[in-house]
């Protein structure tokens, strides 16, 4: 369990002023200056050993991301930051943004001194119409009292930050798609390589990060990286926001110690299974694209990058969607086929006819229409878009139906049986 003092989001419910002077008291921006007189290496070797691992999904490296940005190229350098939320089961930046945007902001100027960006777009996504606002009004704050803008914190840099609404599409989430986007352009990803720390907004050098992550740097600054490295596993380490929803007593968003027993997670904050532990099917882990965990798994595995990982899921945004006995699981991976079919660009192939044939195929799984050869054909298909498509949606449309099939594949013959029986 996290220690309170080790607490980074002080006001993740809301409960205290959500601006500049609730963020003073929560010590936001109280050495600002100090940080940003350090070299601009040093200050990434920093959050590099602090060992933070991006907080939207992939888990890669926060620090070495960073270190990949050219240096001194004499062109504009760009940091993005995703704030377009729209992972299923997931709803943890919109926490940051709306209780504590100042953290957001501190951490938007640290990381940009960090990678010489002195332009900063935070891509929001349209829905989160609160939270633009909130954001706007905290970034004028913040000019106000030029803790940002010319000459930032008195620190002889100087940094612009805007806000980018997005226009509700999935995809957008996916940082070449993102960048794409706020060129004005059609969302859809880039091929890569180039990669955006060589070509990205507007071809210049880009990093592109998650709310979360950058939310969390100024406090690892100001607390030290070995502070940060205390708290959770070797590689796995720091604080983590949960988002726990569905079968669940409690659904709440939840700051926790990285790696914290899957069932303690449940147990503990979101109030137990509905119907009890006992009653529990299956758990999605990381928002809707990851592979679910059987009963058994969830009894031990920790909430971290590698543990899931070995469990074949991982922990992805860490929106924990918890499914008990009373539903019915084929019919909860049929919507998220659903979502997958709807929210492919259509650029690629595989994507673009896999996930609908694959949403079709769900239907009919659901109906119990699926004889176990169709069975193996759709997990067949499904490894033949994992892989095989420009961005990450073919696998995140592939991996709830293997994580379906994984799991649950003598069920579903029995469903099959059974229709047949009855037909
Ligand atoms: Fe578009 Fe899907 Fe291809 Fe991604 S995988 S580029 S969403 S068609």
């Amino acid at each position: 369990m996290l220690n309170p003092q080790d607490r980074v989001f002080q006001n993740l419910h809301g409960q205290d002023d959500a601006f500049l002077e609730g963020a003073l008291k929560r010590g936001s921006w109280s050495n600002t200056k100090e940080i940003l007189s350090k070299d601009q290496n040093e200050v990434i070797e920093l959050v590099k050993s602090s060992q933070l691992r991006g907080r939207g999904g992939a888990g890669f490296s926060t620090g070495l991301k960073w270190s990949f940005m050219p240096k001194d190229t004499g062109k504009q350098h760009y940091l993005v930051v995703n704030a377009d939320e729209s992972e299923p089961g997931t709803c943890k930046d919109r926490e940051i943004i709306r209780n504590d945007p100042h953290m957001l902001i501190e951490g938007c100027l640290i990381a940009s001194y960090a990678i010489q960006a002195t332009k900063c777009y935070i891509y929001i996504r349209g829905e989160y119409h609160f939270e633009y606002l909130q954001l706007e009004k905290a970034i004028q704050e913040a000019y106000d009292k030029n803790l940002i803008g010319k000459n930032a914190c008195g620190s002889g840099f100087n940094f612009d930050l805007y806000v980018h609404r997005g226009a509700g599409a999935y995809i957008c989430g996916e940082e070449t798609a993102l960048l794409e986007s706020l060129e004005g352009k059609k969302g859809q990803p880039r091929l890569k390589p180039p990669f955006p720390a060589g070509v990205g907004l507007y071809g210049m050098p880009t990093t592109i990060n998650n709310v979360e992550s950058i939310a969390v740097v100024p406090t690892i600054l100001r607390r030290g990286p070995e502070w940060f490295k205390a708290i959770g596993r070797e590689n796995n380490t720091g604080t983590k926001i949960f988002c726990i929803s569905g079968n669940v007593n409690n659904p709440c968003t939840v700051e926790e110690e990285m790696g914290i027993p899957l069932k303690d997670l449940i147990e503990k904050h979101a109030g137990g299974v509905e119907g009890g532990w006992d009653n529990l099917k299956a758990i999605i882990p990381g928002g809707s694209s990851t592979p679910m965990l059987a009963k058994d798994v969830c009894e031990t595995v920790l909430m971290n990058f590698d543990d899931l990982r070995a469990y074949g899921s991982g922990l992805g945004t860490a929106g924990v969607i918890v499914v008990n006995k009373n539903n019915n699981i084929t019919e909860v991976i049929e919507r998220f086929a659903h979502f997958y079919k709807h929210e492919s660009c259509g650029q690629c192939t595989p994507c673009r006819e896999g996930t609908g044939w694959m949403f079709r195929m769900m239907q009919k799984l659901v109906r119990g229409e699926i004889s176990p050869e169709q069975i193996e054909l759709l997990e067949n298909v499904t490894k033949q878009v994992e892989g095989h498509t420009i961005c990450a949606l073919g696998d995140a449309a592939a991996w709830p139906i293997q994580g379906l099939i994984k799991n649950f594949k003598s069920e579903l013959i029995k469903n099959y049986k059974k229709k047949l029986k009855a037909s």
